[in-house]
């Protein structure tokens, strides 16, 4: 009987299998230095295959019965929406913390502590908080996998995957890229998990800065340990020509100290029509959002604006690391 019992749970007509000896199961994702470019490959494989399910059937129950917590300290758009669409188009569902100051947070529980609650009701826990190192610090005290969503000024590993995976699907190959990345490179966590992502491939990168925002020493000097070719500027006119992908980003407000640096570096680039006719004609022009004024909004018909396909590429991509720590992929 009990043998029966496995045998249907292991759902043989589902299109992944159900492998426990999977590589990622069972395991956390804290920071984009756990993957190799074969690891890499092999997620982008089954992000097509989960935008090829959804586009075929929508919906489809490789996790029904699974539980994803959202635990989210800081504000989401997308990060939370996505994967609690990521988890519910695979059968799952989800406990949406979006508000800490609704849930025991508020009454001054610890990470560990809730952390440990929530995983009594579910498989695995999605984590967005404040602090540097919040995830791995969680990782250490759950017994089920932690996926970093933002850890301060830290690491946004997902965002990275789905940022090369949208490099991939809108011009090809990675290899021979010129990359650009815009904005604040100093608190943009988004930058700081695609450099380092980037570094796997052979690429050329252009760090676009105002010299206070300018990207951490700790992953210049990584990117030099690895050969990569770059160069830092505090304007685009001359790192632009030649880019194949321009990533702005937004200047994080909330991680100033004092309002008015904030204030003096503000809108110190903006993405026109004008500017981008210096720019190659199949330019890849991403953005992780939210955008505040960094792109304007004339330009959002040009076909090389990609941030909202990004964003839609995001969902496939959530979906193959949920079903791969799952054990499902
Ligand atoms: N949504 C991204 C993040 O959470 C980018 C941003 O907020 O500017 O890091």
């Amino acid at each position: 009987m009990k043998n029966t019992e496995n045998k249907n749970n292991s759902s043989p007509h589902l299109p992944f299998g159900d492998q426990r000896t999977a590589p990622w199961y069972g395991k956390s994702i804290i920071s984009v230095k756990q993957f190799s470019k074969g690891d890499l490959k092999y997620i982008f494989e089954v992000a097509h295959e989960m935008r090829e399910m959804v586009g075929r059937v929508g919906t489809f129950d490789l996790l029904k019965g699974k539980i994803l917590a959202n635990l989210f300290y800081e504000p989401s758009t997308r990060t939370a929406s996505s994967f609690t669409a990521a988890m519910e188009r695979l059968g799952g569902s989800v406990i949406p913390i979006n508000e800490v100051k609704y849930s025991s947070v508020a009454k001054g529980e610890s990470l560990p502590d809730t952390i440990r609650s929530l995983e009594c009701y579910s498989d695995v826990i999605v984590l967005r908080h404040p602090d540097l190192g919040a995830s791995q610090l969680a990782a250490q005290y759950a017994r089920k996998p932690i996926i970093n969503a933002g850890d301060g000024i830290g690491e946004h590993p997902t965002q990275a995957l789905l940022d090369l995976f949208t490099i991939i699907v809108e011009r090809g190959p990675v290899d021979g890229c010129t990359v650009t990345m815009l904005g604040d490179l100093k608190y943009g966590r988004t930058v700081h998990s695609l450099s380092r992502l980037l570094s796997l491939y052979d690429v050329k990168l252009n760090f676009v800065s105002p010299d206070i925002l300018s990207l951490p020493r700790e992953i210049i000097s990584e990117l030099q340990e690895q050969k990569i070719p770059f160069q830092e500027f505090t304007d685009l006119d001359s790192a632009l020509p030649d880019s194949d992908v321009l990533y702005v980003t937004r200047v994080q407000k909330e991680r100033f100290e004092d309002p008015q640096e904030y204030e003096k570096v503000r809108g110190t680039y903006i993405i026109s029509k004008q500017t981008l006719e210096k720019a190659k004609e199949d330019l890849v022009l991403m953005h992780p959002l939210p955008r505040v004024g960094e792109i304007s909004m004339d330009l959002d018909d040009d076909p090389r604006a990609a941030y909202f396909r990004q964003m839609e590429y995001g969902m496939y991509v959530r979906m193959a690391l949920l079903a791969m720590v799952l054990g499902k992929a």
